[in-house]
């Protein structure tokens, strides 16, 4: 071969040395630099002064050493503890990351927790409708109470006595409350197979219950939330009281005039929805002013309660009676039959008369006169209805009294 392409494989040997270190490095440098001294031997004869040569040989030297830098590492194994490091560091990260999401899940479910008892809160504290704040409870409820069945009773009256006021989810499958008051009211947060009961109390009085079945954290969780709205339950328990009382008349328990007017008036728009019917009737005790003036007043109240208990137990329980003033009472008979009225009237009529009103060794008698309506067949409008049994009344007294008087007939 001719020197000059000695000396290019020569001058070239570094490239040998990079290309194939690519595979390894070492060897790449091994065959490049076994090219340059075989190149070199077989120029032997060339190589008459050192300058021209010295300059390749140190060029090649370096480009040499240059491919070698070039290859670094590659061929050499991975460096196992840099790779250990990084996973580690990864699955730290990782399990971080799922902290903080949990974390964030919590404080989610934490503040709608918190929410749920300062809306229920807020709710009893203001309202001035009871039955609507009820049902806005049941949804406080079930925001509280997740996916447990939770439902809040209202002590009622003495003894223990109570309703159901709000529920959330499906609490219609709690059992009743008889069943879970069973043996005394708890005094603090109990479970009674899988529904707990936590008492709600403020200021000493037992004020209801609250029944949860299900739900992760149980007692603690429903006296939690007892605690925290028993305040505003007693507000709307005092509410309901004063309320009642502002209905119903302070001798007799019976609807005030105000009430009834409104019973007649709900009753009509009932009956007219549902093509029914109603009665009416008007009662007022004969010569009372001669009784009150015979036996004092004191025996005229008690009269007046006697006969409120007569009426009402004379009537069915969804009939209304209410004391209309003086010694009038009405009443209100939802789907009664003009018939069945006129029988029902004339049957109180009766029970009045045979009545032995006491006082001291004296037996007292009495009697009442009654004007009934019907609605449809007497009047469309709680005026005329009330008026038509107003007139029915004038004429039984006109009529000699201890009578009843139909306002169809007249
Ligand atoms: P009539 O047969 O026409 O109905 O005669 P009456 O005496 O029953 O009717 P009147 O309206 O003249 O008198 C009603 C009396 O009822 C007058 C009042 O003294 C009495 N009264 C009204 N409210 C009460 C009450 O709350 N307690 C008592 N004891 N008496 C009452
Ligand atoms: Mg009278
Ligand atoms: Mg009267």
């Amino acid at each position: 071969m001719r020197p000059e392409l000695w000396t290019a494989l020569a001058a070239g040997s570094p490239l040998l040395s990079y290309f194939l270190g690519r595979l390894g490095r070492w060897a790449g440098f091994a065959a490049g630099a076994g090219l340059f001294a075989f190149a070199s031997f077989e120029l032997r004869g060339e190589i008459v002064s050192g300058a021209p040569y010295g300059a390749l040989a140190f060029w090649v030297a370096a480009a040499l050493a240059h491919s070698l830098l070039l290859n670094g590492s590659a061929g050499d194994p991975p460096d196992r503890s840099r790779l250990g490091k990084a996973q580690e560091r990864a699955s730290r990260l990782e399990s971080e990351l799922a902290l903080v999401r949990t974390e964030a899940t919590v404080n989610a479910a934490g503040e709608k927790k918190s929410l749920a008892v300062y809306s229920a809160v807020k709710l009893l504290s203001e309202t001035i409708d009871p039955p609507a704040a009820a049902k806005q409870l049941g949804k406080y409820l079930a925001d509280y109470f997740g996916t447990a069945e939770a439902a809040l009773y209202l002590a009622s009256g003495q003894g223990s006595g109570a309703e159901l006021f709000a529920q959330g989810g499906k609490a219609s499958s709690l059992p009743p409350y008889s069943a879970m008051t069973v043996g005394g009211f708890p005094q603090a947060p109990v479970s009674v197979s899988g529904v707990t009961l936590a008492p709600v109390a403020a200021g000493g009085d037992v004020l209801g219950l609250l029944a949860v079945r299900g739900g992760p954290e149980g007692a603690e969780s429903a006296g939690r939330f007892a605690l925290e709205i028993a305040f505003a339950l007693k507000r709307v328990m005092l509410f309901r009281q004063v309320e009642w009382l502002s209905l119903t008349d302070g001798l007799t328990g019976l609807w005030r005039r105000g009430a009834l007017d409104e019973k007649v008036r709900e009753e009509i728009r009932r009956a007219a929805a549902f093509k029914s019917t109603m009665g009416f009737m008007i009662a007022d005790i004969d010569h009372f002013k001669r009784l009150n003036d015979t036996y004092g007043h004191q025996f005229g109240d008690a009269v007046l309660r006697r006969v409120a208990e007569l009426l009402r137990s004379g009537v069915y329980e969804t009939d209304f009676v209410g004391r209309y003033g003086g010694e009038e009472f009405g009443i209100v008979l939802p789907r009664a039959e003009p018939a069945g009225l006129l029988r029902k009237a004339e049957s109180i009529r009766a029970r009045i008369e045979a009545e032995p009103f006491s006082q001291g060794l004296e037996r007292v008698r009495l009697t009442v006169s009654i004007g009934i309506a019907h609605f449809p067949r007497d009047g469309r409008t709680p005026e005329e209805l009330i008026g038509r049994a107003d007139a029915a009344l004038y004429a039984a007294k006109e009529g000699g009294r201890n009578r009843v008087l139909d306002a169809g007939g007249l």
